[in-house]
């Protein structure tokens, strides 16, 4: 009993990074009440009672849709600046040091935001959350799948114009299904060789082919998702050879209904498999998830010891693209937490 919950202390106090977590999608209910009260044209519902209902997703293809009209409430650089915040207070405390957001730039411009009101909103949100809450946030500009080739080029258009302070990565969100990877390869080749880092969704919502076209066609380095290469141990093992990582989600795919259950989950398959894998939140709030909750389901789930959290967590960093600095100073501090549970 007292080791169960002393396990839910360590996973509180273990230092980590959440490399997998789209920024309106961060929005915490109250935002949404607040943003959704200031333009009830958009549909999102204004009490708290009303918005759970609202965010029982019956498909992916329905959760797509409550997040697209949760994104047209954020208009302004203030909205912005309100949503990169409240991410930084929640990330701050549960004891995670650097975060990858991912931003989707197309998706703001068609609802009519400025390129400056964007820009503007993620460098002011950046700086005050790392003097306010000590938590350094980089972007991950991503194209919205279901924009197609316009979109990947407005989207990479957009990033290597601006290459704002902090962005270090580029990737493809949204609907998978009927929106092939490889449409993308040119914009992922540009922003490659811009320096910028390739992350895309894939095998969140179709098969391992899709994952394989996001290896070969992308050059993806970590895949969003991959939850169906699980079932395709030639890509695992592939994956484990090359060091591609998994950013896993595994409260988002049971809410999206990926899969029924996280004991259905096949992150066990891939941590035998020896691949990397990340526990990330996806769209924190919209799924009733914590970065902390998916280290206790999944430590739960899978019987995981302190020693073996603290590698996931050691995962998170050094699967990041953060400063050798930063991730060696995260290191230490994890190799501390786990030294002094261990001391008992
Ligand atoms: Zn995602």
């Amino acid at each position: 009993m007292s080791n169960v919950s002393n396990l839910d202390d360590f996973v509180v106090a273990l230092p980590k990074a959440e490399l997998h977590v789209h920024l309106v999608g961060s929005a915490s209910v109250d935002t949404v009440l607040a943003l959704a009260a200031r333009h009830p044209e958009a549909g999102v519902p204004t009490d708290a009672a009303a918005l759970r209902e609202f965010y029982q997703f019956r498909d992916f293809d329905h959760f797509v849709r409550v997040y697209l009209a949760v994104q047209s409430l954020i208009r302004t650089a203030a909205d912005i600046e309100l949503l990169v915040t409240g991410l930084a207070r929640e990330l701050a405390a549960q004891q995670v040091r650097y975060a990858e957001v991912t931003v989707t730039p197309y998706n703001h411009l068609l609802d009519g935001m400025s390129d400056d009101a964007l820009l503007t909103g993620l460098a002011d949100g950046r700086t005050e959350a790392s003097e306010r809450y000590g938590v350094e946030l980089a972007w991950c500009f991503d194209i919205p799948g279901e924009q197609g080739v316009l979109g990947g080029r407005e989207t990479v258009a957009f990033a290597l114009g601006n290459r704002p302070q902090g962005l270090v990565s580029f990737g493809l969100g949204g609907p998978e299904v009927g929106v092939g990877r490889a449409q993308f390869a040119p914009m992922f080749t540009a922003a490659r060789e811009a320096g910028l880092r390739s992350v895309p969704h894939a095998g969140e919502t179709t098969g391992p082919a899709t994952v394989w076209s996001a290896i070969h066609d992308l050059g993806a380095e970590r895949i969003g998702h991959g939850t169906s290469a699980g079932s395709d141990p030639r890509l695992l093992d592939y994956a484990r050879e090359r060091g591609i990582v998994f950013e896993v989600c595994p409260t988002s795919n049971v809410r999206t209904r990926q899969v029924p259950s996280i004991e259905a989950h096949p992150i066990r398959r891939m941590l035998d498999h020896g691949v990397p894998v990340t526990l990330n939140t996806d769209d924190p709030p919209m799924f009733g998830a914590t970065l902390v909750g998916e280290y206790r389901a999944v430590a739960g789930t899978l019987g995981l010891t302190a020693r073996e959290l603290a590698e996931l967590a050691r995962t998170s960093v050094t699967a990041s693209f953060q400063s050798e600095a930063g991730k060696a100073n995260t290191l230490a501090e994890i190799d501390k937490v786990l030294a002094e549970y261990e001391r008992g």
